[in-house]
C-alpha cells in the first residue's frame, strides 16, 4: 500500500576528508531517510555509525545505477524517503547518481539538495586562480595521447577574460598529467590542490613544469585537484587560423626561433605543435 507521505529524494553531500564538514542538516536528512543509497555500503556504513545512525543502506554505483533506477523511482512514487550519498563530496559530480536524479524529476518526485563539500569548488576557492568563469572536467583519460587531445579542446579562455579549468587527479598520476599539461599550455598558471580539508592539505602553484619539479615523492599519494588557468591573451588561438599565422611568418622570412616564440606567446600552443606547423607550412622553394 502506498505511503501517505510524498516520496522525497535527497542528494546529500558528505565530507571530502574532514568529518567536521558534514552539515547538521545533512545529519538530519540522513537520520530521516528510510534508506541511504551509497556507492560503497561499507564506507558509508562507517560514516553513519560515526553519527550514531543505524540506517538501512543500499548500493548505487556506476555499474548498477542503470538497472536500479526504475525500481527506486517506483519506491519514491510510493512515498519512500531516499537519501543519495557518494563516497566523498557531492553525488553526481564525478560520482554516480545523475541517472536517478534525472528519472526522479521526470516522474514528478520531489528532489532536494543538501549542499556541502565539492573538491573542485573547494580547490578553486583556495587557489587564488581566476574563479569565474570556471569549467569542471572531472577525471582525465587514462592514456597520454588522448589526454593531450582532450586538453587541446578543453583549455580555452572565457568569453571575456581568463578561465580556470578543474580536473580530478589521483596523486599517483600527477607527474604524467602535468607533463601533458606542460606540452599543451607550457606557460599557463596551474595549481595542484592536494588533500583538501585534511592534515596534509597543500597548494602548489606555478607553470605545470615548475609544479612538477617541486612535487615531493610523498605528495604523489592521496588525492588532488588540478586547476589550469587559461589567460585571456590565449583567446586568439581559438579565433585565428594558427597554421596560417605560421605560414605567414615562414614566408615572410622571419627567424624561425623568434617567430615560433612570438607565436607561442600569442596562441598558447606548445613549441612542438608550432614547430610541426612550421615544417608543414607550404612555402615553395624553401626548406625548414
Ligand atoms: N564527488 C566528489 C566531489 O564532490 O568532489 C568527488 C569524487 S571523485 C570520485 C574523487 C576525486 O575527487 C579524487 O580523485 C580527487 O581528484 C578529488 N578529491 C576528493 N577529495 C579530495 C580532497 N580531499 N583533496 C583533493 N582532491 C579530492
Amino acid at each position: 500500500m502506498a505511503d501517505a507521505r510524498p516520496g522525497l529524494l535527497s542528494v546529500v553531500a558528505t565530507p571530502i576528508g574532514n568529518l567536521g564538514d558534514l552539515s547538521p542538516r545533512a545529519v538530519q536528512v540522513l537520520a530521516a531517510a528510510d534508506t541511504v543509497l551509497c556507492e560503497d555500503t561499507r564506507h558509508t556504513g562507517q560514516l553513519l555509525r560515526h553519527l550514531g545512525l543505524d540506517k538501512h543502506t543500499e548500493s548505487l554505483h556506476a555499474h548498477n545505477e542503470h538497472d536500479r533506477v526504475d525500481g527506486l523511482v517506483e519506491r519514491l512514487r510510493n512515498g519512500a524517503q531516499l537519501a543519495l550519498v557518494s563516497d566523498a563530496g557531492t553525488p553526481c559530480l564525478s560520482d554516480p547518481g545523475a541517472l536517478l536524479v534525472d528519472a526522479a524529476h521526470g516522474a514528478g518526485i520531489a528532489v532536494q539538495t543538501v549542499a556541502g563539500p565539492f573538491a573542485a569548488a573547494a580547490a578553486l576557492a583556495a587557489s587564488g586562480l581566476t574563479a569565474l568563469p570556471f569549467a569542471f572536467w572531472g577525471f582525465f583519460a587514462k592514456k597520454s595521447g588522448q589526454r593531450q587531445a582532450d586538453l587541446q579542446r578543453q583549455l580555452r579562455p572565457g568569453p571575456e577574460g581568463p578561465m580556470t579549468h578543474a580536473f580530478y587527479v589521483p596523486g599517483r598520476d600527477l607527474v604524467e598529467v602535468l607533463a601533458d599539461v606542460a606540452t599543451v599550455v607550457p606557460d599557463s598558471r596551474v595549481c595542484v590542490a592536494r588533500e583538501l580539508t585534511k592534515v596534509h592539505e597543500s597548494y602548489l602553484r606555478g607553470t605545470a613544469n615548475q609544479v612538477a619539479a617541486r612535487l615531493l615523492p610523498e605528495q604523489l599519494r592521496g588525492e588532488a585537484v588540478l586547476l589550469v588557468e587559461i589567460a585571456a591573451e590565449l583567446q586568439p588561438a581559438v579565433a585565428l587560423d594558427v597554421a596560417e599565422l605560421v605560414r605567414q611568418a615562414k614566408t615572410g622570412g622571419h627567424d624561425r626561433k623568434q617567430a615560433l616564440a612570438a607565436l607561442q606567446r600569442k596562441t598558447g600552443l606548445s613549441r612542438n605543435a608550432l614547430y610541426a606547423l612550421w615544417l608543414a607550412a607550404d612555402t615553395p622553394g624553401e626548406h625548414p
